[in-house]
């Protein structure tokens, strides 16, 4: 007869791995009958999680994986704070407010009284919230002159962002994709006159396309909406979709008008969990105008004798990062966020000038915008493609996409690296080696335990 595995109940097991629920399968469909001890349950999920990637190899996110130790700390000390409990919180609801403020002064918004802004759970419902308003307000005004409001339509680039596909289709509105091609890498104004009609409720502009990292021309966007405005008595208002950009611009290309500064641009969304420096998930959004948002877009939570307005989808969610990106803004402060975009942007540029360097790759952007960018398989020879380069650099853990561009160059074939906060000079020099690395093995056609795969820097935690 074999001994039980199992030690006998209330018999401490001489290690975690040694207690039952180690040593038995987990439950995945139905709720188990009875409980584990917490520390086990701890483990238990720990490991399961660990089989995840490396957050801080994880190349293709844009979205942060370092805070320092006292955002750790002050996460762990709010992190039961509901941002909609704005009476009860009132403090985390004013800082929520000083936050988006700070946010539109960074964008030049032209008095910030007038402005209107809160937090979200990301760029994807604040891009919601913005298309929401441009399509009410749209609707609003068709009706006032007895038009039809049945058909709205959006202008955007082929290449924007998942989140925007999702408005179009949650809230009924005709999604006009103008194409990238060669010519034009991104939405450029002269392709806007044959998109634009009186149906049009805006035109989205990308600050940080997500393929590729390129910054859209919104001044020239915009100045174009201007001459068809002219020729044509259509006033098209712009959204700029700054996810990422939003918070690079500020520091790093103070010259370049995309924001409130360009008259036409009515809204502007970031990720405060991206280039905010902030875990997930909070996103920003800030009209110039308070008008510019329909009333019936605003909830009303009475608050401090006065009353708050709220124009989120969701009711409750998390406060605490409003609160992590207060922190960092009084951490870091203007010169803080320059540095650290800097330098982030200045370990990009040294991925890109290495990999440029390679024959078997081509920048499909040489001039940085975020520190974000992307390459394609020069046609050399050799019988391997991008995605197989992916798959090597997955054996020394980094996580480095490859996928097609979007329409009309889908027959195109990109990988791309997101440089973020975290990643290090010496990191990204390894990165560059493990790189170097695969394209050997892939060259020599070598398969399984590779150079690659033998580099001593294997799982990391
Ligand atoms: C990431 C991204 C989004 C979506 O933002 P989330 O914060 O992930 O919801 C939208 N637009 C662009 C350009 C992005 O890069």
């Amino acid at each position: 007869m074999s001994t039980p595995l199992t030690p006998p109940s209330g018999e401490i097991p001489p290690t975690i791995f040694s207690s039952a629920d180690e040593l038995a399968p987990l439950p995945k469909l139905r709720l188990p009958k009875g409980g584990t001890r917490s520390e086990v349950a701890y483990q238990l999920v720990r490991d399961d999680a660990m089989l995840d990637g490396n957050a801080r190899q994880n190349l293709a996110t844009f979205v942060s994986t370092y805070m320092d130790e006292h955002a750790d700390r002050l996460y762990s000390e709010t992190f039961d704070k509901n941002i909609v409990d704005k009476d009860e919180y009132r403090r985390t609801a004013e800082i929520e407010q000083r936050c988006w403020k700070m946010i539109a002064n960074l964008w030049h918004v032209p008095d910030v009284t007038k402005a209107i802004g809160t937090s979200t759970v990301g760029s994807s419902e604040a891009a919601m919230l913005a298309g929401l308003a441009l399509k009410k307000r749209w609707a609003t005004a068709r009706k006032a002159k007895g038009q039809s409001a049945d058909a709205p339509n959006i202008v955007l680039s082929s290449a924007v962002q998942v989140c925007w596909e999702k408005f179009c289709v949650y809230w009924d509105v005709e999604a006009r994709f103008v194409p990238i091609d060669d010519a034009h890498p991104t939405l450029s104004g002269d392709q806007l006159d044959a998109v634009v009609d009186e149906n049009t409720i805006g035109v989205v502009a990308i600050m940080g396309v997500t393929y590729t990292g390129a910054y859209e021309p919104v001044k020239e966007i915009s100045a174009a909406l201007d001459r068809i405005q002219a020729a044509r008595g259509l006033d098209i208002p712009v959204h700029v979709d700054g996810a990422s950009g939003g918070m690079i611009a500020p520091f790093l290309n103070q010259d370049l008008e995309w924001d409130f500064r360009v008259d036409r641009v009515v809204s502007i969304n970031t990720s405060g969990h991206k280039y905010g420096l902030v875990y997930p998930g909070l996103g920003w959004v800030v009209w110039r105008d308070v008008d510019l948002v329909p009333p019936e877009l605003i909830f009303r939570v009475s608050y401090l004798g006065g009353d708050i307005p709220t124009l989120t989808l969701n009711f409750s969610r998390p406060g605490a990062q409003v609160l992590l990106q207060y922190y960092q803004f009084l951490h870091l402060g203007f010169s803080g966020y320059q540095r650290v975009q800097r330098a982030t942007m200045d370990v990009a540029e040294f991925l890109a000038q290495e990999i440029d360097t390679m024959d078997e790759f081509t920048l499909f952007n040489k001039q940085l915008d975020i520190p974000v960018f992307a390459w394609q398989r020069t046609d050399v020879g050799g019988a391997w493609t991008l995605a197989d380069v992916s798959d090597r650099l997955r054996m020394t853990g980094w996580l480095v996409p490859s996928y097609p561009l979007p329409d009309n160059l889908s027959d195109r074939l990109v990988q791309r690296i997101v440089v973020r906060n975290g990643l290090g000079r010496d990191l990204a020099g390894d990165l560059i080696g493990d790189l170097r690395a695969a394209v050997r093995d892939l060259d020599s056609g070598a398969a399984g335990h590779s150079a690659a795969a033998s580099s001593t820097r294997g799982f990391a935690h």
